[in-house]
This record gives structure tokens, sequence and C-alpha cells, in this order.
């Protein structure tokens, strides 16, 4: 590093400085044509990647290099053997899991960001970065219709935003009860009611065993047909009970009734969080509102911007009501910590040091609008719709009414299902995933990608049927 005098703003002409500038320079220019053939390539190349292309990501592995090497050299290395090994889900034809697309905005301003190689612990490390949290924590807010003072943290995904919200609840309901569980510890303190969802994801259950709370010690609450918690076979709720809701089934889409169990939950002094990691995302349409009912009765939300929003990965967002709730569970302290009078990211997240994700979530927003994030989530919704009745009309039994924008399908037996399914993926022409729903084998389809368009749809349903019919014969 050259020494540069402090607060100058001429910039240095050492020969290091532009080094850094010049190799930098090259190497993005490299990467910018790699991502572009990438980008270009999508609509016509295989959703997943061949068995040869698999193959090839041999030329990846061998022995740690000993010597230094051209960088030029490594990244063109992993643009030609990386790139087809990966799945297309940043296409229109990626039906699996609720994964999402990227939009263009979201990856331009993410590479601006990591240029700028932020760190979001403390608001001196990012001034900008830091902004921008206090920005998106207040657009957010106000997008999903929750309370204006609302804190959100910006985390790695749903898993991780659940974790914080639950931990946040947890806390919060032994405090009152007069422990302090963050300094003393569960040993000693007043046991806690969990309640969740049948319907609730994998991610509840793996927070709940971080926090101490056990994965299998919750009273699960049975699901209806939908997919929703059946709220008269919810059992009383107390000032020590902590309830995970949950709005976007990942099977069918459904809502917990959010308001009644909300309603009940502040009544007893309960604390509710909501997963919604994809479903959340509802309350910014007017036509899908309905399915996040009540939600601002909650204590707090969870959800992802790397799924319905189309932001990069990795882009979770914890929201809580109590401020102070949330930055309890988070507490630490270090001699060498500088905390200032904005804001500073590690007070709302389990991490310390953590890049700038509030950067492609504010230009996303920013972009969009909030008629543009309308905009997108009945787009997806619809084209889910579509799907779901072409498929029906092709003669698929649909499994789930299509709220929102997952779609549940099935053959005439579960040997039929998993053998189309089988062909789907490896079929390279659209790619979705598999599941046990209500004791059936079921193929899941996710429509969660911007760039899903009605012919995408089309080309999913004639993919689908070529599948059953090679089974057939
Ligand atoms: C995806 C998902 C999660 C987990 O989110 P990550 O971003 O993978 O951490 C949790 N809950 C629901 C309902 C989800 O769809």
């Amino acid at each position: 590093m050259s020494t540069r005098s402090p607060r100058s703003s001429e910039p240095s002409a050492s020969a290091s400085a532009s080094r850094v500038h010049d190799e930098a320079a090259h190497l993005l220019t490299r990467a910018h044509r790699y991502a572009e053939d990438y980008l270009r390539s999508l609509d016509s190349r295989p959703v997943a990647p061949g068995p040869s292309d698999i193959e090839r990501l041999e030329a990846l592995g061998g022995k740690l290099p000993s010597e230094p090497s051209d960088a030029t050299e490594t990244l063109a290395l992993l643009h030609e053997h990386g790139s087809p090994a990966t799945q297309a889900q940043a296409g229109g034809r990626y039906f699996g899991f609720v994964n999402g697309a990227t939009l263009p905005i979201g990856l331009a301003a993410r590479w601006l960001g990591d240029t700028w190689d932020q760190n979001t612990a403390h608001y001196v490390m990012s001034p900008v970065g830091l902004h921008l949290e206090e920005v998106c924590e207040r657009w957010l807010a106000e997008l999903l219709g929750l309370p204006s003072t609302s804190a959100a943290g910006f985390v790695t995904g749903t898993m991780t935003a659940n974790l914080s919200g639950l931990a946040a609840g947890r806390n919060e309901l032994l405090r009152r009860a007069g422990h302090d569980v963050a300094r003393d510890g569960l040993r000693a303190s007043p046991e806690l009611k969990v309640v969740v969802g049948e319907g609730a994801h994998a991610a509840i259950a793996k927070a709940l065993s971080l926090l101490g709370l056990g994965s299998g010690s919750a009273i699960v609450v049975p699901q209806d047909e939908r997919g929703a918690m059946r709220v008269d076979a919810l059992p009383d709720l107390d000032e020590l009970t902590l309830v995970a809701l949950q709005v976007g089934n990942v099977n069918t889409g459904a809502a917990d009734p959010i308001r009644d169990v909300c309603s009940r939950a502040r009544e007893a002094g309960a604390w509710t969080h909501i997963d919604g990691a994809f479903g959340l995302w509802a309350a910014a349409s007017r036509r899908h509102r309905e399915l996040c009912d009540g939600i601002e009765l909650a204590d707090s939300w969870a959800l992802d911007a790397h799924k319905t929003l189309n932001a990069p990965y990795d882009s979770g967002v914890v929201l809580c009501r109590d401020r102070m709730a949330l930055a309890r569970a988070f507490e630490a302290s270090a001699d060498y910590f500088q905390w200032s009078e904005r804001r500073d990211g590690m007070t709302y997240t389990p991490s310390m040091s953590k890049r700038a994700r509030a950067v492609e979530l504010w230009a996303i927003l920013r972009t969009l609008g909030r008629r543009g994030v309308e905009e997108l989530v009945d787009q997806l919704c619809e084209h889910a719709r579509l799907l779901a009745g072409r498929l029906t009309a092709e003669g698929f039994q649909l499994h789930n009414e299509v709220v929102f924008n997952q779609v549940l399908v099935s053959c005439e037996s579960d040997v039929a299902t998993r053998a189309t399914l089988e062909n789907v993926q490896g079929s390279g022409e659209i790619w979705c995933g598999g599941t046990t729903y209500r004791g059936r084998s079921m193929i899941r389809l996710s429509v969660c990608s911007w760039v899903t368009d009605s012919a995408d749809i089309e080309r999913a349903v004639a993919c689908l049927v070529a599948s059953r019919a090679a089974t057939r014969s």
C-alpha cells in the first residue's frame, strides 16, 4: 500500500495504486464479457448441466497449486468449466425450489457494491452501506404495510432471518419474565411453549434447534387441506408462548390464518413470528395482499429478497416491531468496537462483518418502485395460474389452489409422477423439483423468475406432457 495524506482528495499517482486499478479493470472487463456470454446463452442452453458438464468440473480440481498463476487464466477457467455446470436459474425455464432469478439492476448494483468492498458491521466502516440499510428498513416496512418503526436486519437468507426473529422473541418473552437468557442461558430459565404449524418450513425447526428450544419439542398445530394452520386446533397461548406462523407454504403457497392467530397471541402476551420467505411479498400487491391479512399484528417477520423480489444471493431480511428486542438479542461488546450515532449493521444481525446487502436491495426497490414490485409479484402469480390451468387441461392432477406462485401437480400414480419428474429433470428443457405432500408423490413448480414469460410456460407444459408420455411407452 502506498501512503496518502489523510483526507487528500488527490488520487494517488503511485505505481502500486494504479496497478491495483489496472489489473482489476482488466479482469472486470473479462468478467463482463463472460457474464454477457452467459446471459445470452440462457435462452438456448439446457437448464440443467449435463453429465459431461459436471465431469469437466474436474478441471477446477486437482491439487492446490503451489505457485501463483495468471489471474486472467483463472477467470477463463472459471467461465469455461464453471458456467456450463450451473443451473440456469437466471433464465426463465427454472421452476425449482423457490429460487428466483436476478433483476439486471440488482446484478449491476451488486457488481458496483462488491467493487466498493464494504463491511457493514459498523457505520464508520461504510456510511453508504449503513445509510442504504436505513433507507431499505423504512421502505420495506412501508411496502409491506408493517409498523413504520420496525427494525430490519440484513442477513443471508430467511433461515437466518427466522433465527433472528425467534431469538428476539425468545429473549424478550424471558426478559419480561425476569430472566436474562443472553447472559444466563436457558438452564435456569422459565419454560417457553413453542407453537408451529404442521406445514412450517424446515428452517423453523433448525432455528429452534440452534436456539436451544428443541427442533422436536414444539407443539405442532395440524394443517388443513390447503396447507394452512388450523386455527381451531391452536393450543392456549400465554405470555411465555412463541408462535411461528407462515405466509407461503413451500408446497401450496398457502398462508396461515395470520389475523386470527396474531390477535389471540397479542391478547395473551405471546410473541408471533412470521416466516414469509417468498410469500410475504404478496403484501406489496393489491391483488394478493389478502394472503398477508393481519401481518402487521405480528412481532417479527422474515423474508427473502433473493426469492420473489429477484435480488441476487444472499439477501434475507428480519424485521422486528420492537427495535430494542432485536438489538438486545445480538448485543456484543469489545473495546475496539466503534459505535456510532447512526446505525451499526451488526446491532440487528447475528453476524458482525457482513457485505453491503442493502446496496442491491435499495437499487431494486428504487428502480421498481411500489408499482414495479406489485407488477413483478402479479406477473409471477399470473404465470403460475396459467401453468396450473394448462397442466390441468393436459390431464395432470392439480393439488393446490394457486393462491401465489406455487403449483403442485401429479400424474395418475406415484410411480408415474416420479418417472415423469425424472424425465423432466433429465430433459434440459425445464427444471423443477418433487415432493411428498399428503402422502403422495408430487411435482412442484415455482414460478419465481422475472424472466419467465408465457412462452416459457408453454415450453414447461410441453416438457411435462412429453416427459409423461415417455414413461408410458
Ligand atoms: C426458502 C425458505 C426458507 C429458507 O430461506 P433461505 O433463504 O434458504 O435461508 C424458509 N422458509 C420458507 C417458507 C422458505 O421458502
